[in-house]
């Protein structure tokens, strides 16, 4: 269940008191430390004892030594099967303290408190957790979902632009796989701030929700959630291993723009909503050099997609704003001409 927060965590408390936890394990960065953390225990009334559990920001932490280190230390600080983890922080908190909670003693139970747009929109909801193994994402996981999920928009307030614009790119995603007025109320936003976004998470939030209710497994609709990432994830980790690392919305936005286009080239999408879509979110996302990259790499990056069977590169395409396809082949021909595209 999802829960906005009132200013005085009044939900949160009433869960935490109806629930008879042995002890609270806090999971933070460092950041979500110095500007979250103080907010939730100024807010949090209970008798348990607590612990805070303090990880190094970054994707870089996502990894089964960090999670072998919470794992110790639980095991130090003798959480039982009724301790709560409470995950403070953005998706590599939420993806690990849900990863470690829901493998430690074969499962104990964790909340999230999402603390960046994407979290909030994304990455706390629809019960994947997981951690990264060599250089592939999200390679070990579980599918499990928190307790419960509580969102305080006010967050965002210290949280950087760039990670704000980050997260934004999702929210349009949701409105162009699902739904066109939210799109519409989305690319009307000028200026780009916690104030102008906050009035629609709660949407974008229900749209991913509603998705994984109907499809938790992945089996089909939960696809289209893949939208912009087929593309996108090859870019992300091309610019990662090329050392110049670029945030996630930012690899999406530039994926969504080619995956418009071959949308489009695949004869799916009208030329013209593939051009209101590709002009729109060029307003937000300055464009990503992707001129060196070799179309070959991009491709062994495209077949190596988790959501590949038998080698066939699977899409989630556009057929209209609002709506999407998934499982879709496109030609080799077409992905060229869409990252041709994009590059020019
Ligand atoms: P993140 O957790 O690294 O947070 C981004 C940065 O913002 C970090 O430096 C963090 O310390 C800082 N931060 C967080 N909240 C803040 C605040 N309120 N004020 C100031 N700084 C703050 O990254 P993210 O973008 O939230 O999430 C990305 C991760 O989420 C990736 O690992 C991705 O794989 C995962 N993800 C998971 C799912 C899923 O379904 N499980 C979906 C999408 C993404
Ligand atoms: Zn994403």
């Amino acid at each position: 269940m999802i829960t906005i927060l009132n200013d005085n965590f009044s939900q949160l408390n009433e869960f935490l008191h109806e629930k008879s936890f042995s002890k609270i394990f806090i999971l933070v960065d460092e950041n979500t430390h110095e500007y979250c953390l103080p907010v939730l225990l100024g807010n949090m009334e209970t008798d348990l004892g607590f612990e805070i559990l303090e990880i190094e920001a970054g994707e870089e932490m996502k990894n089964i030594q960090t999670a072998n280190q919470l794992w110790e230390i639980l095991t130090e600080m003798q959480a039982d099967r009724k301790a709560l983890v409470i995950n403070l922080g953005g998706g590599v908190i939420t993806d690990m303290g849900g990863f470690v909670a829901s493998t430690y003693k074969r499962g104990i139970q964790f909340i999230n408190i999402p603390t960046t747009l994407l979290s909030m929109c994304d990455a706390s909801i629809g019960g994947k957790t997981g951690i990264d193994l060599m250089h592939f994402k999200n390679m070990v996981g579980t599918f499990t979902f928190p307790e419960q999920i509580f969102i305080y928009p006010k967050f965002l307030e210290t949280l950087p632009f760039k990670e704000l614009r980050s997260g934004f790119a999702e929210m349009l995603k949701h409105g162009l796989i699902a739904d066109q007025a939210h799109w519409e109320n989305l690319v009307h936003i000028n200026k780009l701030d916690t104030e102008s976004v906050t009035p629609y998470i709660e949407t974008s939030m229900n749209i991913k929700q509603n998705v994984v209710d109907q499809d938790f497994h992945e089996k089909n609709i939960r696809k289209t959630l893949n939208f912009g990432h087929t593309i996108g994830h090859a870019i992300e980790s091309l610019c990662l291993s090329q050392g110049n690392p670029i945030l996630h919305g930012e690899a999406v936005a530039a994926g969504m723009i080619c995956e418009a286009h071959l949308s489009y080239l695949e004869g799916l999408l009208s030329g013209e909503d593939a051009k209101v879509i590709i002009e729109s979110i060029q307003k937000y996302y300055p464009y990503l050099d992707i001129s060196d990259f070799k179309d070959e790499d991009i491709f062994a990056l495209l077949l190596n997609d988790k959501k590949n069977v038998d080698s066939k590169i699977n899409f989630s395409l556009l057929s209209g704003i609002g709506t999407c396809i998934f499982d879709h082949q496109s030609s080799q021909k077409n992905i060229i001409e869409s990252l041709n595209f994009y590059r020019n």
